[in-house]
């Protein structure tokens, strides 16, 4: 591993701290980047091949999300170098947030990611008080359950809409990688807006359809056999991968970082690729696809419906009041849309990627927090 110093340049981290507890044989990290613009917020990982890099760059994306969405908290992200299938499961969670005690509430709110669901948050808060320690936790504790409302995907799915009907594609072909909280929401939202999603994967495998999948039929089928459900669909299987590159005029990534390189850009078949997890595509992939005249919208502008919910949840924890559905997947729509339109015009404009224009345009917004709180300006 490279050294932790390494990590570090003149946006942050400001903080990592990296927890063990040999009981459990707990082993995590929890990675505060800048907190300029407010107090660090981002989802907590849990998966065997969890790094302190990827967290670090995971907490980066959230500091360019909050200002990219233009929301007051800052960037963070943790992590749990554990299986989030392990029957240890609880223990080691507890075992992770007990550990993180002194940072949370006061500078990190604990938020979901993968392998953690509504249930451990609200483990977490029964460890920590539930005094703003997380977000997203079950409705039944007076949360926004960001993931079993799927408003993550239900953004996705707005934002492929967006920047489908500015290339004249909407109501067109969809392939869609993961069907997870986000996959399987965008697919779903995809659906009722009148696309025709013709793949899906998950960790267990791709299917495909050319005559469009039955979507209601697979999310009845998620919520029975979970990833499992590809293989109720044998006539309909494609390899692992594959799903990505089938005849479809969009693709969104929402399973995995790094699944488009320099390679698979030149290979996809898709004009626009709206990213729904987080950071899938390489900086070399971005640029092929811009010299190709492939419409990317960036991770942290497309899938920035569960931070906009969550600073929703975050508000609701110190109000007996209810905050309506409705008016939750409302804004998300609208902040979604705008954002959208905003970061695909600036990208025009100066002929960059839009991962270009949507971080100069955050990086502006953290920068003037930054000189207004005394600290050296980042060039
Ligand atoms: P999840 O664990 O609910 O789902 C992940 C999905 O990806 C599952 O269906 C899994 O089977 C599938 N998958 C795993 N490996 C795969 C592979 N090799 N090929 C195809 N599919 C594979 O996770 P999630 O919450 O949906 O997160 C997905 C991505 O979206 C992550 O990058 C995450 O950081 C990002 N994200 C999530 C949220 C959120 O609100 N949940 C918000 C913003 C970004």
């Amino acid at each position: 591993m490279s050294s932790m110093f390494d990590l570090m340049d003149e946006w942050g981290p400001e903080k990592i701290v990296a927890v063990s507890d040999a009981k459990t044989g707990m082993k995590g990290v929890l990675v505060i980047d800048n907190t300029s613009r407010g107090i660090g917020k981002g989802g907590t990982r849990m998966q065997p091949g969890v790094t302190v890099e990827e967290i670090a760059r995971l907490a980066r994306v959230m500091t360019w999300k909050w200002a990219g969405v233009d929301l007051f908290y800052g960037g963070a992200k943790a992590g749990i170098q554990a299986d989030p299938r392990s029957p240890y499961k609880e223990e080691i969670l507890r075992s992770f947030v007990r550990r993180l005690s002194n940072e949370v509430p006061r500078e990190y709110v604990f938020g979901l990611d993968m392998g953690l669901t509504e249930n451990d948050a609200a483990v977490i808060i029964d460890e920590l008080g539930d005094r703003g320690s997380a977000v997203g936790t079950p409705y039944e504790l007076g949360g926004v359950p960001y993931d079993q409302l799927g408003i993550t995907g239900y953004g996705v799915a707005e934002v492929v809409d967006q920047a489908a009907s500015r290339q004249g594609l909407q109501g067109s072909r969809v392939a869609v990688q993961g069907f997870g909280a986000v996959g399987h929401a965008t697919a779903s939202r995809l659906h009722d807006l009148g696309y025709q999603v013709v793949a899906i994967s998950t960790a267990q495998g791709a299917i495909a359809d050319p005559n469009g999948l039955d979507i209601p039929e697979l999310l009845r089928r998620r919520s029975e056999s979970g990833d499992a459900l590809v293989a109720d669909f044998p006539e309909l299987k494609i390899d692992p991968g594959d799903e990505l590159f089938v005849d479809a005029e969009i693709a969104v990534p929402a399973a995995l970082q790094d699944v488009i390189d320099a390679a698979a850009a030149e290979r996809m078949g898709a004009r626009l690729v709206v990213e729904g997890a987080n950071l899938p595509t390489s900086p070399e992939a971005q640029q092929v696809l811009l010299r190709r005249g492939v419409t990317v919208v960036p991770d942290f502008v497309a899938n920035a419906g569960g931070v906009v919910s969550a600073a929703f949840a975050m508000d609701a924890r110190y109000s007996p009041f209810r905050a309506a559905t409705e008016s939750i997947f409302a804004t998300v729509s609208e902040k979604l849309r705008s954002n959208t339109v905003q970061v695909l015009e600036a990208a025009e404009d100066r002929s960059v990627t839009s991962h270009e224009a949507a971080r100069s345009l955050a990086q502006e917004r953290v920068r003037a927090a930054m000189l207004l709180r005394g600290k050296p300006l980042p060039h």
